[in-house]
């Protein structure tokens, strides 16, 4: 179950950009609160986003549906708020919390002096506590990727250190075409690539693990120049990505990302397992990536 939101609550504003069969837009959320009379006026509003899923894909609002009702579950520090659903005519919107400093990914990318390691340690502790957090709901999310965590404190001057918010997942990957899924080849679990079924807690333990490299590696793209085929292959021939100059660390990274589902680690572990790792104070040096053949 979600909220609905009306249309005439909402205001739509700057196109930010796209997401997979959707369309993002900044927007205004104009809200009524408990004291106000039903004289129809609204006394505050909140800056939003708007991920509209277009009258041309009305055969996957389902799938869209239960995305939104996944969010509407969860009440966290580190995940996105879902405010809620509207149907705008022939259109479904999620309206989701605003996050001022936009995806980690081109967050990390536009960068010049490089971030400590301490911020890359904080950022990952909060992703895991979030992703614990959904663990013990026994809630999959289903795309743990840096674009989908957003930076809502840069915490560059030091004070108090970044805060980062785990996004929605878009669309569940069961509705997705072959290409797409092998598009998501290192983010998607190599079991999900076989069988869209299969996706499940350990699948974002994966994603995670994947997402760690990314950190690691300042939001760099991996196997950013792979064609479909070579993804493929990447996983059939079940290579792994490089791993950082941080043996603990890199340790980490392999425990999330094994081939067999069952092996991976407990959310719970790897929070404390991160904690460990910070503590031995290592510094996180990104060696250069293998080669896949
Ligand atoms: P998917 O994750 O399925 O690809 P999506 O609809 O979640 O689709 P994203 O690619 O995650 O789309 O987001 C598209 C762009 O919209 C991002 O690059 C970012 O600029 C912006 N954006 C998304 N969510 C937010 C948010 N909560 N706050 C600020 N900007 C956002
Ligand atoms: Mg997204």
């Amino acid at each position: 179950s979600f909220h609905r939101i009306l249309k005439e609550e909402i205001v739509q504003g700057e196109h930010l950009g796209r997401g997979t069969r959707t369309n993002i837009y900044a927007g205004i959320l104009k809200l009524k609160s408990e004291d106000d009379d039903d004289m129809g006026g609204y006394s505050q509003e909140v800056k939003v986003v708007l991920k509209v899923l277009g009258s041309g894909h009305r055969d996957i609002s389902l799938a869209f549906f239960e995305t939104a009702s996944m969010m509407r579950q969860i009440s966290h520090k580190h995940i996105a708020l879902l405010y809620g659903v509207c149907v705008r005519h022939q259109e479904n919107i999620m309206v989701e919390e605003f996050v001022q400093y936009g995806p980690l990914d081109l967050f990390m990318r536009r960068q010049s002096t490089p971030l400590s390691t301490a911020w890359k340690f904080q950022v990952a502790k909060q992703l895991a506590s979030a992703l614990s957090y959904l663990e013990d709901k026994k809630l999959v999310h289903g795309y743990v990727c840096s674009k989908n965590i957003l930076v809502a404190r840069d915490g560059l001057d030091g004070e108090g250190g970044p805060f980062i918010k785990l996004s929605d997942p878009g669309i569940p990957i069961t509705v997705l075409s072959r290409e797409e899924c092998v598009d998501r080849i290192p983010w998607i679990a190599p079991e999900c690539v076989q069988d869209t079924a299969n996706m499940s807690i350990a699948a974002d333990k994966w994603g995670f693990g994947t997402t760690l490299w990314e950190i690691c590696y300042n939001g760099e793209i991996p196997l950013k120049d792979k064609k479909l085929t070579e993804k493929e292959r990447f996983y059939a021939a079940q290579c792994q990505l490089a791993t950082p100059d941080c043996d603990e660390l890199a340790k980490l990274m392999t425990h999330c990302m094994t081939y067999d589902p069952r092996q991976r680690l407990f959310f719970r572990a790897i929070v404390r397992d991160i904690d460990v790792v910070e503590k031995q104070n290592p510094s996180i040096q990104p060696v250069p990536m293998l080669e896949v053949d």
